[in-house]
C-alpha cells in the first residue's frame, strides 16, 4: 500500500531545536498517519517533550517546518493551533479541586477559545449542554462521579478527568505526554482503555516510557536518541533492536 500525502495528519521536515547552542531536537521528519495512535519512545533527554512543544508550537523551531493536515503552521500561534484541532493534553486543561467533577467539564465546555462554540450553533443545538458534559464524563468512565468535588477524585481518575476536558475541546489530534506516569497498575489499565476510546475517532501521538502499554496501544513507533530518530516500525519490529534495548536498559537503570 503506497500512502499519500493526504494520510498523514501531522508531517514535520528536518525539525530542529536548539537550545543557546545545544541541539535537542535534530532535523526530524516525522510523519503521522491519520487515525492512529504513534508512539515516540526514548531514554531521558531524548527530545521527546521538545518535540511535543514544538508541535503544538509551545516553542518555536530553529529550523524546519511542521504541517498539519497538509497545511504550514511553523509559525502559527499555539492558540490557533490549538483551536484547528491539535491538542495536547493537559495543556489547557487543569482540574479546579473544589468544584463536582461535572462542573470541572462544563467550565472546559464553556471556554471560549476552543472549538466549543460550535456546538451552540442552532443546527446543533439538539446538544444542550449537560448531555455533552454527561457523555465525555460517559466517554472516560467517570459518569458516576459527577456530583462528586474533583478533589476527592483518586489520582488516576483526576487524570481521566484532564482527559475529559481535553477531549472538551473536541481535538482531532491528542497528544499525550506520558499519560500513565505515576499511575499504580490498576489506573494504567482503565487509562490505556480510555486512550484506545479517545483513538477510535483521533489521531494520538503519545510519549510513553511504558513500554507495554506502548506495544498494547500503538500502530506506529519512533525511536528517538540525542535528538534524532533512530528507527520507525511496529512495536515488534522496533523493540528488539539493540540500540533499543540499550537505550531501555539505560532508563531503566538510571
Ligand atoms: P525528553 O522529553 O525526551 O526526556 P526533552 O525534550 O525534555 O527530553 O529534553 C531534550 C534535551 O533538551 C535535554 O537535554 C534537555 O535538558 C534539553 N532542554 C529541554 N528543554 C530545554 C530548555 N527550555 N532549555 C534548555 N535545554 C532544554
Ligand atoms: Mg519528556
Amino acid at each position: 500500500m503506497t500512502l499519500s500525502q493526504a494520510d498523514y495528519i501531522i508531517e514535520t521536515r528536518g525539525l530542529t531545536k536548539e537550545f543557546n547552542g545545544f541541539t535537542a531536537v535534530r532535523d526530524v521528519s516525522l510523519k503521522i498517519r491519520r487515525g492512529t495512535i504513534h508512539a515516540l519512545i526514548g531514554p531521558n533527554g531524548a527530545g521527546k517533550s521538545t518535540m511535543f512543544n514544538l508541535v503544538t508550537r509551545f516553542l518555536p523551531a530553529t529550523a524546519g517546518s511542521i504541517l498539519f493536515n497538509g497545511q504550514e503552521i511553523t509559525h502559527t500561534a499555539p492558540e490557533q493551533v490549538a483551536r484547528r484541532g491539535l491538542v495536547r493534553s493537559f495543556q489547557i486543561s487543569a482540574v479546579f479541586a473544589g468544584l463536582t467533577v461535572r462542573d470541572n467539564v462544563r467550565i472546559a465546555l464553556q471556554r471560549p477559545t476552543g472549538l466549543t462554540y460550535r456546538f451552540w450553533k442552532p443546527e446543533t443545538s439538539l446538544h444542550h449542554l449537560h448531555d455533552r458534559v454527561s457523555a465525555l464524563l460517559a466517554e472516560v468512565d467517570l459518569l458516576e462521579y459527577a456530583d462528586r468535588p474533583a478533589g476527592e477524585l483518586s489520582y488516576g481518575r483526576k487524570r481521566a478527568l484532564e482527559l475529559a476536558t481535553t477531549l472538551a475541546l473536541d481535538p482531532e489530534m491528542l497528544l499525550l505526554d506520558e499519560p500513565m506516569a505515576g499511575l499504580g497498575v490498576e489506573d494504567i489499565a482503565r487509562t490505556s482503555a480510555l486512550i484506545k476510546r479517545a483513538a477510535a475517532s483521533r489521531t494520538v501521538l503519545m510519549v510513553e516510557h511504558n513500554l507495554s502499554v506502548v506495544e498494547s496501544l500503538s500502530d506506529v513507533i519512533t525511536v528517538l536518541t540525542r535528538g534524532e530518530v533512530l528507527l520507525e516500525g511496529r512495536y515488534a519490529e522496533v523493540a528488539n533492536h539493540p540500540a533499543v534495548i540499550e537505550a531501555y536498559l539505560g532508563v531503566a537503570h538510571a
